[in-house]
């Protein structure tokens, strides 16, 4: 399916039109776009933004779970995972008239607001009618350094240029994660074909050394861009019998599958599900280190926010603490300190509770008595804090606990979970 993805690049290029009115989820407060992740200034950080095809009004909870999904793959994928600090996710909510998308080739159409289709004859190539609604659906957010389509079907399937068209099959962030190591890290396409229908699997390459980072032509070991990990006695180039792992240079690679080279067997650019190559991790890490500043450690980055579509009706509160994913401390135990304190709560009792929902600390709540629930922790555990109150809920947002690890006050906000 990786052949899709870089298929159309070229037609997917177009001018902004104006005065479009996408119909989005609008909050109360007139912005049309809810932040899921923030970590900083849109001028340092990268932006990716969220938009959906096909997901009606009622269907805005499941594109939303979507965002979150395609967040919690960057949150496992290494070397993002390292270093989460260097992105603000955004989302548009794009509400469309019908459910699904086109898929032309069994004839079936349906009314979206961005009016992206299969393809009748590539069909599993995903396009709009409309990309310039798309580019201004996410002009909505503050800013957006790359753009993912999410159409509501979970067909496999897609397209990548200035845009990325994703179906939302179970996988689906995998895609993001690849499509981030082109726009991010200048990544090449480390397989060995580009329309892989048979027609294209046996080219060989002839042209001068290529730019990208992890790809080759060069077979001596002075002159290959990442000699430095490749270990003496490594067969160069390197093949059958050597352990996939082994950094070396790998024949096929740019689409060729022969006289391109790349530095492991399987990298994260070649087979979406495995991970980057350490070439390529090592490419990427640099560029997300210089999104990210000393004290720009962020704790909070796989939080997403509330929903924009509810409000608050009950009187409990909590806020989930993700796992510290870039956490300065080596000892997994560490002692966290939440601390919270507003006139609005004068009674009830706070927990914090482990993912078992076990309570691992609480407090009771009195008036002039602030909220602080001292504990220790496993660094890599997700916590949540409870607060019950007797008070009326409603008119209690904006509330935003600090939290204090081994005595570090940590930058940016729990936020609020309904
Ligand atoms: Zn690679």
């Amino acid at each position: 399916m990786k052949k899709y993805f870089f298929l159309f690049t070229g037609i997917l290029l177009f001018p902004f039109r104006g005065n479009a009115a996408v119909d989005v989820v609008t909050h109360p407060d007139g912005r049309r776009y809810t932040q899921v992740v923030f970590n900083g200034s849109i001028d340092r950080k990268y932006d990716i933004v969220f938009i959906g095809d096909g997901f009606t009004l009622a269907e805005q909870g499941l594109f939303n779970k979507k965002v979150g999904e395609a967040w919690k793959t960057l949150c496992e994928t290494y070397p993002w995972s390292e270093r989460l600090c260097a992105f603000n996710i955004w989302q548009v909510n794009v509400i469309s008239e019908q459910s699904g998308v086109d898929r032309r080739a069994e004839g079936i159409y349906r009314n979206t607001e961005l009016n992206c289709y299969y393809d009748a004859i590539t069909t599993r190539l995903i396009q709009s009618e409309t990309p310039w609604l798309c580019q201004e659906a996410a002009s909505y957010a503050p800013a957006y350094d790359a753009i993912f389509v999410l159409v509501n079907d979970t067909t496999w399937g897609g397209a990548a240029g200035s845009l990325v068209f994703c179906s939302i099959n179970p996988k689906f962030g995998f895609i993001v994660s690849h499509e981030l190591g082109h726009f991010l890290g200048d990544l090449a396409d480390e397989y060995d074909c580009y329309v892989c229908d048979g027609s294209d699997d046996n080219r060989s390459y002839f042209g001068g050394e290529p730019w990208e980072a992890n790809l080759t032509n060069k077979k001596t070991l002075a002159e290959i861009k990442w000699k430095d990990l490749i270990n003496p006695g490594t067969p160069l180039p390197t093949g059958p019998g050597v352990s996939p792992g082994t950094v070396g240079i790998w024949e096929g690679g740019g689409y060729y599958r022969f006289g391109m080279y790349r530095s492991q067997f399987d990298c994260h650019m070649r087979s979406r599900y495995k991970p980057f190559c350490q070439v390529c991790a090592r490419h990427l890490l640099p560029k997300l280190e210089s999104r990210c500043d000393s004290t720009d450690i962020r704790f909070f980055t796989c939080q997403l926010s509330a929903l924009p579509l509810r409000k608050i009706s009950r009187p409990r509160l909590s806020w989930k603490f993700p796992p510290c994913l870039s956490c300065p401390f080596e000892d997994p135990l560490v002692r966290f300190i939440f601390e919270l304190s507003d006139p609005r709560i004068q009674s009830g009792q706070a927990v914090v509770r482990n993912t078992r929902g076990e309570i691992v600390a609480q407090q009771e709540v009195s008036e002039r008595q602030k909220i602080r629930i001292s504990f220790e922790g496993l660094r890599f555990e997700e916590y949540s804090l409870e607060i019950h109150t007797t008070e009326q809920a409603a008119g209690l947002n904006g509330l935003n606990p600090t939290v204090t690890i081994n005595g570090k006050e940590m930058a940016g906000n729990l936020r609020q979970m309904f």
